[in-house]
């Protein structure tokens, strides 16, 4: 879905379709260098990181295996609470093996931080981090990032598998959220 069919949903578009596009082909050049020996288990952290993952893994040009997780941080709200859940756990055992998170967003890192530190204690042989989207400003953990396509300001954004209760996801671009549509008003 593209933004027009939005009406004013959204404030501004902050990255486009083709632009992300050519970033996350950019991120997948470093990712195929730096594992040049083996590639690793690509793990998405679901819903968000769909899109992501779809175009990250077809871009890399390696054996690309995916695995995926679903936890939960956030309700239907904006903000982060900080509670991890695990609602779907990997089907792979990833002991001895490289991993790469893919995720769409880093805002507060509560999750990524926990989720590194999760898998790392499962025995992982490495952990890195790849994400579409960092709000810098919004961290509140120290998160090692190895892959960030986009720093992007500490707004509610939509779109590229970021949702608003449950909707957005299908818009192509990234774009901030109008705070009327989560106000209520
Ligand atoms: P964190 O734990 O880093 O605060 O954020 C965890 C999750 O919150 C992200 O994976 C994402 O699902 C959601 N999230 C954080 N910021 C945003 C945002 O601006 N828009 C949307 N749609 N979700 C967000
Ligand atoms: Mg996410
Ligand atoms: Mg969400």
């Amino acid at each position: 879905m593209d933004a027009k069919h939005l009406g004013d949903d959204l404030t501004v578009v902050l990255h486009t379709e083709e632009e992300l596009r050519v970033r996350l082909a950019e991120l997948a050049r470093e990712i195929e260098r730096d594992y040049a020996e083996e590639p690793p288990l690509l793990v998405g952290v679901l819903k968000g990181a769909v899109m992501v993952m779809a175009d990250l893994a077809r871009e890399l040009n390696f054996h690309a295996q995916m695995d995926w997780m679903a936890v939960s941080s956030y309700g239907v709200g904006t903000k982060s609470s900080g509670v991890v859940k695990i609602l779907k756990d990997l089907d792979a055992d990833i002991t001895g093996r490289d991993v790469l998170i893919v995720e769409d967003i880093i805002d507060s890192g509560l999750t990524l931080s926990w989720l590194k530190d999760n898998l790392e204690s499962r025995g992982a042989k490495s952990v890195r981090i790849c994400t579409m989207l960092r709000k810098p400003e919004a961290l509140k953990v120290e998160v090692d990032v190895a892959y960030v396509g986009f720093d992007i300001p500490v707004e509610f954004v939509v779109g590229y598998g970021l949702d608003y209760a449950e909707d957005y996801r299908n818009l192509r671009d990234v774009a901030i959220l109008a705070p009327h549509v989560y106000s209520g008003e």
